[in-house]
């Protein structure tokens, strides 16, 4: 639209000088549409948009332009159907579980699902009567057992957090169709670099975007994918809860995942050669890492995850908690810090993590040792990380 400015005010003047046509065409970067809505000269289009008649954006809640950017991005890397993203990875996953399961349906699940998927499943799911079922992680015959009984979803999530079991997704998936359960996936550990939940079957893959696809530790995000009506769904959902993510993360979401392979890639060589160096070392009592060939699911890694292992372990140290504080303290090029899945290389210990509200006793009795270091490799030269792992450890009375 034309606007004549010659017997406009100041204040007139600066809110609309200069901003006709604000699609810069040829600009070679996704532009960050910092807007809430979406302007219409033609009332009839806006209409057609609002019906849904029309392709087109009317409210940043619903869609934008440089978040759908993001969704077609994820979408294609997972290889589905739709995509749809959230202001958080958790906003992603209770959007998911709230927008498919009703009350009185029951859902299968893992006990060691990350800190905050596992309070939505013993805190908030119970109060509207939602049964949720927690098996053994690395007893895979119990689980398909509980799967049997009847579900209206099967919850995996796998490497999983800090012990890096892994889940056959495969199985599990064939388990829970057998009885018309909806089958959904956290990959947030593996990245679509390195497995593929729907080729293994899993209906709905999604991720905490905050944590391998971002992949700088500055921005929260989650995206859901999956075939069109379920993910018309959880969208349907999610425009009406609100958790919507941002233009300007959603832009630092696409910037980052332009090096998403390149980074996992470096990610899943370093951790698989530390892990290694670290088995031999005295100070370890034992290695977390599903690329070694002592991890007891190590068979089932290699099958469903042809991509590499990841960028996180955990390893143990002899000793107890004192001994972790005291290793922590000494490295040079770690954050300590609950993030994972950055280019920076962060550590942490569950105590102070992902299990920081479990009491030692129960962090025992979930195969959680005291002296338990998560350690998420970032991209700096591996040799540099295996000195500095090596001084800390050298330390260690
Ligand atoms: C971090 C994380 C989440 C939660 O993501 P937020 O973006 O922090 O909400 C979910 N699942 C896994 C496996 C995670 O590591």
């Amino acid at each position: 639209m034309k606007r004549d400015f010659s017997n406009v005010g100041m204040g007139t003047k600066s809110l609309w000088a200069g901003e006709n046509g604000l699609q810069v065409k040829g600009a070679t970067q996704v532009p960050i549409v910092q807007s809430i809505a979406f302007t219409y000269d033609d009332i009839d289009e806006w209409q057609d948009v609002a019906l849904g008649h029309k392709e087109g954006h009317i409210y940043s809640r619903n869609t934008n332009p440089t978040f759908s950017s993001l969704e077609e991005k994820v979408r294609i890397l997972e290889g589905a159907e739709a995509a749809t993203c959230f202001a958080s990875g958790m906003g992603a996953i209770s959007n998911t579980i709230f927008s498919l399961v009703q009350p009185g349906e029951r859902i299968v699940s893992v006990k060691d699902t990350y800190g905050g998927t596992n309070q939505l499943f013993r805190e908030f799911l119970p109060r509207i009567n939602i049964d949720v079922a927690l098996c053994d992680t690395s007893d895979g015959d119990q689980i398909e057992e509980e799967i049997s009984k009847g579900c209206r979803m099967v919850y995996l999530e796998t490497p999983t957090n800090p012990t890096l079991k892994v889940v056959d997704i495969k199985r599990m998936a064939e388990a829970g169709h057998r009885v018309g359960a909806l089958v959904v996936t956290d990959n947030t550990f593996a990245t679509p670099i390195n497995q593929k939940p729907l080729l293994l079957g899993s209906d709905i893959v999604l991720h905490s975007a905050s944590k391998f696809l971002g992949g700088h530790g500055d921005v929260l995000g989650g995206v859901v994918c999956g075939p069109k009506e379920l993910v018309r769904q959880i969208f349907h959902y999610r425009e009406i809860t609100g958790s919507a993510l941002d233009p300007f993360a959603a832009y630092l979401l696409i910037r980052g995942l332009k090096t998403l392979q390149i980074r996992v890639e470096r990610q899943n060589a370093s951790a698989m050669k530390i892990a290694r160096h670290l088995e031999e070392q005295s100070a370890v009592a034992s290695v977390y890492y599903p690329g070694l060939e002592s991890h007891p699911q190590h068979e089932i890694a290699k099958r469903q995850m042809p991509g590499g292992y990841g960028g996180v372990m955990s390893f143990a140290l002899k000793g107890d908690f004192q001994t972790v504080k005291r290793f922590l303290a000494r490295l040079e090029f770690a954050h300590r810090a609950a993030n994972l899945g950055a280019v920076e290389t962060t550590v942490g210990s569950p105590a102070t993590t992902s299990h920081v509200e479990v009491n030692a006793r129960d962090r025992a009795a979930m195969g959680i040792p005291d002296a338990l270091v998560r350690y998420s490799t970032g991209i700096e030269d591996v040799n540099d990380l295996i000195a500095d792992l090596d001084q800390a450890l050298g330390a260690l009375p």
